[in-house]
């Protein structure tokens, strides 16, 4: 393809650049790399995204759109050693897992990716030469790549600054580790701003295993880099992004929100995975709605809501009287839940409620004008496409930064409310218990959508920021300055860092050696 600049004046730096994207193979993780490898190369930039077979197959709508448009983006496709780690046949992504137990293994088949990754990257030193690699923190190991090639390496960890920042003082301070009551208060010093936390809602407090093995490299590598890419924009966060960088020496680029790319509303549709509906018949369902009139439900793409909180969340959405559409994951749950969605609860709210089940055009639904309310996991992604979307958010966070990101978006940039979440949920287990009752969803959902002066306010709030998260990635807003200034200060940066070898890092052991 031929590289093409619909980001204005393509610069001589720009023009030959290179980047290679290597992202994490998570819908969360893997998205917004897609997204900006498509930002980076409307600026001029050629971007080779590093991928696997089957999440190739996943990306082929993707790439069908950039290349539709002429834009230089090109999959770089390595086999994932999946068997040699235990792991079933074509599960090369987090949602294949069978179970969170094989996490590990899932890593340590990324790590295998090192060698052929690099042998390749050398065999295709071409016109023009690899300018720069940018990597999600989980694979750190793309840092001796980039010294080998002698290019700057940039991170990118999927969350916004505020949460990174939090995460880095509980990794810096070891916040965690001498605290036994999961109700206890943590305070987080060198925050710019008052932040405290039970400890149940501090990311890193549940251990996925496999995460505390390479916590500690991730943490040194990230302290290394060149640089750290945030999905993220200057406007939302600036107290964080200044505050940030200056505790760790390094810059920041905001470049965000990368889902702001796309343009073109099937590239929207069909975001991530082929929905599990016709996005026609949801669009006239929504076309047939008021504005502003009705409730998205979604919890991303791992998060896996227990059978029993199903049913209440459904219950309250049910007394709300409210419109919605609610996407169940597909999986275990969903089918334990099956007969009750079909035993009356969906005839009762036929007139009013769409159930997707399975894999939902979030996107295309958020950004529809009869999304009134966004009722998130708040993973980072849903969080700033919510923003995006200029609606009030009810945080319903279940793991990892998630309660932090409930902090930003209630506390400070006031835009939503807590449903009340008392401590995270550990990803894939069994969980007994309701946290949220059918009251606090009915609750929290009239308290949004009613005229009220704070409802008001907040959506007053929600909308300016939505426009000032359009306003950044247009010609001279603060991230399309931001992606410009980056593309060329890599572009003349070496990499020289091989010369200090980081101590705690030992290279990896030979693939029969690790397991
Ligand atoms: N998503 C989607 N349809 C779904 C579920 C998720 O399009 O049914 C997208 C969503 O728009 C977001 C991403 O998947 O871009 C999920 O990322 P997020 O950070 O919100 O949560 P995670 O899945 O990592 O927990």
């Amino acid at each position: 393809a031929t590289s093409r600049s619909t980001g204005g004046d393509s610069t001589t730096a720009t023009a030959a650049a290179h980047f290679v994207l290597v992202p994490m193979m998570a819908q969360g993780h893997a998205i917004p790399m897609t997204d900006m490898a498509r930002l980076l190369a409307e600026h001029g930039v050629e971007v080779s995204l590093v991928t696997t077979p089957v999440n190739a197959g996943r990306m082929a709508g993707f790439i069908a759109g950039v290349e539709e448009v002429g834009l230089a983006v090109r999959l770089v496709e390595i086999p994932f050693p999946a068997a040699d780690f235990g792991l079933p046949d074509g599960c090369e992504n987090v949602d294949m897992l069978p179970s969170k137990d094989l996490f590990s293994n899932f890593l340590l088949a990324c790590g295998a990716l090192r060698q052929p990754l690099a042998a390749r990257l050398r065999e295709q030193q071409r016109r023009p030469p690899v300018s720069c690699v940018i990597a999600d923190m989980i694979h750190w190991w793309t840092s001796d790549i980039a010294r080998e090639l002698g290019v700057p390496w940039l991170t990118f960890n999927g969350s916004c600054t505020f949460a990174s920042f939090a995460r880095h003082i509980i990794q810096r301070n070891n916040l965690l580790e001498n605290i036994t009551d999961d109700q206890e208060i943590v305070k987080f010093p060198g925050f710019p701003t008052p932040l405290e936390l039970p400890k149940a809602k501090c990311p890193g407090v549940m251990c996925v295993p496999g995460i505390d093995q390479i916590r500690d490299k991730i943490y040194e590598e990230e302290m290394r880099s060149d640089g750290r890419i945030m999905n993220s924009f200057q406007e939302l966060e600036a107290l964080y992004i200044e505050s940030f960088q200056q505790t760790i020496g390094q810059k920041i680029w905001a470049v965000g929100p990368m889902c702001l790319c796309h343009r073109d509303s099937n590239a929207i549709a069909s975001r991530g995975n082929k929905a599990s509906m016709d996005d026609t018949e949801c669009l006239q369902w929504l076309d047939s709605k008021k504005p502003g009139s009705v409730v998205f439900v979604s919890f991303g793409s791992l998060a896996s809501t227990e059978p029993q909180q199903l049913v209440e969340l459904g219950l309250g959405l049910e007394a709300s009287k409210k419109p919605f559409i609610w996407v169940i994951k597909a999986g275990k749950k969903l089918s334990e839940v099956e007969e009750w969605l079909t035993d009356g609860f969906e005839e009762r709210v036929k007139d009013r409620g769409m159930i997707i089940r399975g894999w939902a055009p979030q996107m295309m639904i958020l950004w529809h004008q009869a999304i009134g309310l966004f009722m998130t996991h708040c993973g980072w992604n849903s969080t700033i496409e919510g923003i995006c979307a200029g609606v009030p958010m009810i945080t319903w966070p279940h793991f990892a930064e998630q309660f932090v990101n409930e902090k930003l978006v209630v506390d400070h940039l006031k835009i939503g409310v807590e449903i009340g979440v008392k401590g995270a949920t550990q990803w894939g287990s069994e969980q007994k218990e309701v946290k949220v009752t059918r009251d606090a969803v009915e609750t929290a959902v009239s308290m949004l959508m009613n005229e009220g002066e704070a409802a008001q306010e907040i959506r007053m709030r929600a909308k300016d920021f939505g426009m000032k998260a359009r306003k950044a990635l247009e010609e001279r807003g603060s991230s399309y300055n931001n992606i410009k200034l980056m593309i060329q200060e890599m572009g003349n940066r070496k990499n020289t860092s091989a010369a200090q070898p980081c101590p705690l890092l030992a290279k990896p052991a030979p693939v029969d050696q690790q397991r």
